[in-house]
């Protein structure tokens, strides 16, 4: 089995209802993508969003609690994304391993939690531009990999994310060749640890847009993006998606 190409879109905490609008532009511009297609919107607009799409793209959260119910105010359990509409969840984002002081562990515990629900978890992974300075990034993608992605994942409840921190938001990419490098030792790392490593799809994340979608798919090993600020127009995450 190949690994699945998937354009994946991340809108943190950005829109409202009105930027349903989105999806309806989206789905007008490209009826019959190449790949499979995810947008995790903020919380609010999971159940929306699924109504709004009707299963043509896939919906998910961008964060789960690790246990099932209970008091823990302000956070949701996997079930719960799943009942609202999500297939998906974000997990180990940069920005809650940075925000919320998330660990390997939690994180690895999180997506234990999807998977028992029964959702895909996307686990992110990347390095702070200090890390790579340091000549690091290899040592922290792996220790990251192992402390983060659970024993029982499988290519098909799992996709990894390659979003070196560094690269978010900030309109800088790592050249090809250190996308290749970490893209290799992903697929490596996985292999050796869980059978069907080459079967995972990893995903790179960190100012994909319209422009460097293309060469960025070009890459071994890259399956596909996790993208930010150009998923939330169509106009911009159309051709991401085409590219793909
Ligand atoms: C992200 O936050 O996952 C991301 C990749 O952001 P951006 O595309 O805006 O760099």
């Amino acid at each position: 089995m190949a690994p699945r190409k998937l354009a994946a879109g991340n809108w943190k905490m950005n829109g409202t209802l009105a930027a349903l609008a989105e999806i309806d532009r989206l789905l007008a511009d490209h009826p019959a993508p190449g790949c499979e297609v995810l947008i995790c919107p903020p919380a609010t607009l999971i159940h929306p969003m699924a109504a709004r799409s009707q299963g043509r793209i896939a919906v998910g959260g961008q964060d789960c609690h690790a246990k099932t119910s209970g008091a823990h105010t302000g956070d949701i359990a996997a079930a719960q994304l799943r009942d609202a509409g999500s297939s998906h969840v974000i997990l180990g984002h940069s920005e809650r391993r940075t925000d919320h002081a998330e660990t390997d562990e939690q994180v690895r515990a999180k997506a234990a939690a999807a998977h028992e629900a029964g959702l895909v978890a996307v686990i992110c992974v990347g390095e702070t531009e200090v890390q790579r300075d340091a000549g690091q990034t290899l040592d922290v993608i792996s220790a990251q990999l192992a402390g983060s992605v659970p024993d029982g994942a499988t290519a098909a409840n799992t996709v990894i994310a390659y979003e070196p921190v560094w690269a978010i938001g900030t309109g800088r990419t790592p050249t090809s060749d250190q996308i290749a490098e970490v893209h290799a030792l992903m697929r490596e790392r996985l292999s050796a640890r869980l059978g069907d490593g080459a079967d995972f799809a990893l995903l790179y994340g960190g100012s994909v847009k319209p422009g460097n979608a293309a060469e960025i798919f070009a890459i071994p090993h890259v399956n596909g993006a996790l993208v930010g600020g150009a998923s939330l127009k169509a106009e911009d995450f159309g051709p991401i998606i085409a590219a793909l």
